[in-house]
């Protein structure tokens, strides 16, 4: 007897046993997926991780229900992936299993009644009650009916409500139907039948039957003309898609064809298509010439990879590491292999796809998470073919199933959103793509104007390679950064709401000569709150502890955290005085105003609130290219690695936001969003300039945005990291502990946190502390912070205290109903 480990997505640290039918009809190798049941009548789909010949001590394994498919959808190195990061992240590998399978290669399950096909009504009339008589009746009729289970509680949509005792009687039979979720993209097409195709004499024929019927005759000229059939059969087997047959050129009647289909002239079928199609309009072209500095840094590059591994591309924006890329990437299609490159956001994957696609067309994909279910299978599968040589992706496409990978790019690798949050995996995108490369052998490229403190640091200790490029590519020069007190320019009467007169005056000349700009505010929504002028009252949200953000399109307030909506109270529901003000600047306000203060100029907004449907992200984007937009508002996604060439001006508006997070990556973060921001002015043609509002003007910070000095910069921050015992020197694991009462909360997180002094030690352990917004979603929330040492220390042991600790205190009866999540290398 075989047996197989099943990954399955549920939170248990572990795989489970399941036998393998002698017949089943595909014989089971890991990686296939399979249905399987588990616990109460549940189906899963599952990944088999392993198989073996040892029969459990504990229990008797259930069967393997089915194999989902004749080829795995995963493969063996992905499995050793997914143990790695359940291992170090401290989830379970059904939590990554759930994240790393698109969703497309689930099964879905519906569960129906359905009469028992033993149980005949009328012979049953005495033991049936009138509802339970109707209920069969429709059965009867309908076949089947959907039901719910919440706990051992089947439910059906009234009136039926419960259906117990019609099980007892064996009435009724409760059926599980799966389905594939994913569904190939298919396109009606239509051809000459056989008999036509393959005899041309058979045509001629046809032509003179059709004499007197011009609009078929009209459709059977159209069609080989489109298709010449006499030289080849192969080319009328294909046949042409039937939209483009009726609507391209002179239109065809769809009914002279359908006619025509009837007769046995033509005959329809289906092909799949592929879901996105990058070829379609554009010539393919070489990638470009590299500059001389280009050149010797692509030169560099080669060279570290051979020699660490990892290299770290440090280039000013604009210098044109993109290109580098190109070269990087067209080598590792010349070898047959497959290159992935990563980018933090999916605000940027339009631009550079259209970028990429001239050089590679059809052997890249896209993989991210604004995609469709579908689409996101089709890549998958490409990348599984090895059709696609070159994914672009967020970091999701760490978890597509490649074979060949020689290469991965991490661009803007310093990007914090690299980092995943909820759900676990918690994982760092950017470090995962460190361990993909090594199970693959393959190079690493890690490539940002801003490194990170952590790359930054490695390539330092020669850990990693180094290339550097420190000028723009062609003419363009770094813009001139202009520092603005806005303190003292209110004192002069020289501001105009939360804009400098230096802003709107720089902003009006470069609209006037006919250029663009871009104003970067961190914050969406008009205001961060309203509050009462009288006694000072905030509305705050009723379920988390923050203030509600006002949104003047609709008139509402809104709460960041939970999504709850209200409208704005007219009166202060503490004093009753009408009297509500807004307070604070949010992207909404910077559009509005701009609107007021330079009437003339089209203004564009790109935040979560205008990003929400599929393609706007791409739509803005599109506009603001072709110059329907003048100036551009936007939240950090504005600040990532867009190239337009004809943006001048970049106005950063409150740059003093940044620097006061209670985080200590909060420099790290500044230094690195206002240098970003900065570097989407002035890409090419004259200099650019840059407004920077503050009420610090002499905060060092800014003078080294100022000065472009990243290097000053990292020798500060690295020291204090240093100092403080911060990463890169220690490793932090942040534990967040939650319940629904404050006190519950804080006994709990001090339970943990005394445990955990006691095996790791007082200095290893920071907290518990209420975090700033202690209250998300009813949730009364507190953390510790755990450092551990990089060097000289047993991780594994103390990772495994952790659990233990957790463990223990969810075994405490008082805190039963209390959560710990834990996020490894936090943000
Ligand atoms: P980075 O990613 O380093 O910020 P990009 O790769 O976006 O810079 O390059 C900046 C601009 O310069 C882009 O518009 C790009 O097309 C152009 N550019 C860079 N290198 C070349 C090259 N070798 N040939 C032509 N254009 C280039
Ligand atoms: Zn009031
Ligand atoms: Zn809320």
């Amino acid at each position: 007897m075989k047996f197989a480990e099943v990954i399955l997505p549920v939170p248990i640290p572990k795989s489970f046993c399941y036998s393998i039918p002698p017949m089943m009809d595909v014989a089971i190798v890991v990686g296939h997926r399979v249905l399987v049941e588990f616990g109460n009548r549940k189906m899963y789909t599952g990944i088999v991780s392993e198989i073996h010949d040892k029969h459990p001590d504990k229990y008797e394994p259930k069967p393997i229900l089915e194999v989902l498919e004749v080829e795995p959808s995963v493969n063996p190195s992905q499995i050793k992936l997914w143990k790695w990061i359940a291992d170090y992240y401290m989830c379970t590998i059904g939590e990554v299993l759930n994240v790393a399978l698109p969703s497309g290669l689930k099964l879905s399950s519906q569960s129906y009644i359905q009469l028992h096909p033993h149980f005949i009504i009328q012979e049953n009339l005495e033991i049936l009650n009138d509802r339970e008589f109707t209920l069969l009746s429709h059965l009867e009729k309908e076949q089947t009916i959907p039901y719910t289970q919440v706990g051992n509680i089947i439910q059906l949509k009234s009136p039926y409500k419960t259906i117990k005792d019609l099980i007892a009687k064996e009435a009724i039979l409760l059926i599980e139907q799966i389905k594939e979720k994913y569904k190939p993209k298919m396109e009606k097409r239509i051809r000459l039948t056989e008999q036509y195709a393959e005899n041309p004499e058979s045509l001629d024929q046809l032509f003179e039957q059709l004499g007197k019927k011009a609009k078929q005759e009209d459709a059977l000229l159209k069609y080989l003309t489109l298709v010449p059939v006499h030289e080849d059969h192969l080319s009328n087997y294909h046949g042409v898609a039937k939209k483009d047959f009726i609507h391209s050129g002179r239109a065809l009647s769809p009914s002279s064809v359908g006619t025509m289909t009837k007769n046995g002239i033509f005959e329809e079928f289906e092909r799949q298509i592929p879901r996105y199609e990058l070829t379609a309009s554009d010539k393919m072209q070489p990638t470009p010439q590299l500059s001389d500095a280009q050149n010797e840094c692509l030169h560099k590059t080669i060279k570290g990879l051979e020699e660490k591994n990892v290299c770290l591309l440090h280039g000013v924006t604009g210098s044109g590491k993109t290109e580098i890329y190109l070269q990087l990437i067209q080598g590792v299609i010349q070898n047959g292999e497959q290159a992935l490159f990563m980018i933090p956001e999916i605000a940027l994957t339009s631009q550079l796809v259209r970028r990429l696609k001239v050089y590679f067309g059809d052997v890249l994909g896209i993989y991210h998470s604004k995609f469709s279910d579908n689409e996101r299978v089709e890549t998958w599968k490409g990348v599984q073919e090895g059709r696609f040589q070159v994914v672009v992706g967020t970091r999701s496409s760490l978890f597509l199933p490649f074979s060949d990978l020689s290469l991965i790019i991490v661009d803007e690798e310093h990007d914090s959103s690299y980092k995943a949050h909820d759900p676990a995996p918690r994982y760092q995108g950017r470090d995962l793509a460190l361990v993909l490369a090594h199970f693959h052998h393959a190079k690493v490229v890690l490539g940002s104007a801003t490194p990170s403190l952590e790359s930054f640091y490695l390539a330092a200790k020669q850990k990693y390679a180094y290339a550097g490029l420190s000028e723009r590519y062609g003419d363009a020069q770094l813009p001139e950064i202009k520092i603005i007190d806005i303190k003292s320019k209110r004192k002069q009467k020289k501001m105009k709401d939360d804009f400098s007169d230096d802003l709107l005056q720089t902003l009006h000349q470069t609209t006037e000569e006919g250029h663009q700009a871009i104003l970067f505010q961190n914050r969406r929504g008009y205001s961060p709150y309203v509050t009462c002028n009288v006694c000072s009252w905030v509305p705050t949200c009723p379920s988390c502890n923050v203030n509600l953000t006002y949104h003047i399109y609709k008139n509402e307030l809104r709460c960041h955290y939970c999504g709850h909506k209200e409208h704005v109270p007219n009166t202060c529901v503490s004093c009753g005085s009408t009297e509500i003000k807004t307070v604070g600047l949010g992207t909404q306000k910077v559009e509005e105003g701009l609107k007021d203060y330079l009437t003339d100029l089209r203004v564009g907004r790109l935040d979560l609130d205008t990003t929400r449907r599929k393609h706007s992200y791409e739509q803005i984007l599109i506009d603001f290219e072709h110059g329907h937009i003048d100036v551009l508002v936007g939240t950090q996604m504005v600040t990532k690695g867009l190239d337009f060439s004809n943006v001048r001006v970049v106005g950063i508006l409150d740059a003093d936001r940044l620097l006061y997070f209670p985080d200590f990556r909060a420099h790290e973060r500044a230094f690195q969003l206002l240098t970003q921001v900065s570097g989407r002015a002035g890409r090419r043609g004259e200099k650019g300039t840059v407004i920077l509002q503050t009420t610090t003007p002499n905060e060092t910070l800014f003078a080294k945005v100022a000065r472009h000095d990243y290097r000053n910069f990292y020798r500060k921050e690295i020291a204090e990291r240093q100092q403080y015992h911060y990463p890169p020197f220690t490793r932090l694991i942040k534990l967040t502990i939650r319940s629904e009462k404050q006190e519950l909360t804080k006994e709990s997180a001090q339970w943990l946190g005394n445990r955990l002094v006691n095996w790791l030690g007082r200095k290893r352990i920071l907290g518990p502390q209420e975090p700033n917004i202690n209250k998300i979603r009813n949730y009364f929330l507190s953390e510790i912070l755990i450092k551990l040492e990089r060097e000289n220390f047993d991780l594994k042991k103390a990772k495994n205290y952790i659990h233990h600790a957790i463990l223990q205190l969810k075994e405490e009866k008082n805190f039963k109903r209390v959560w710990v999540t834990i996020d490894v290398d936090p943000n």
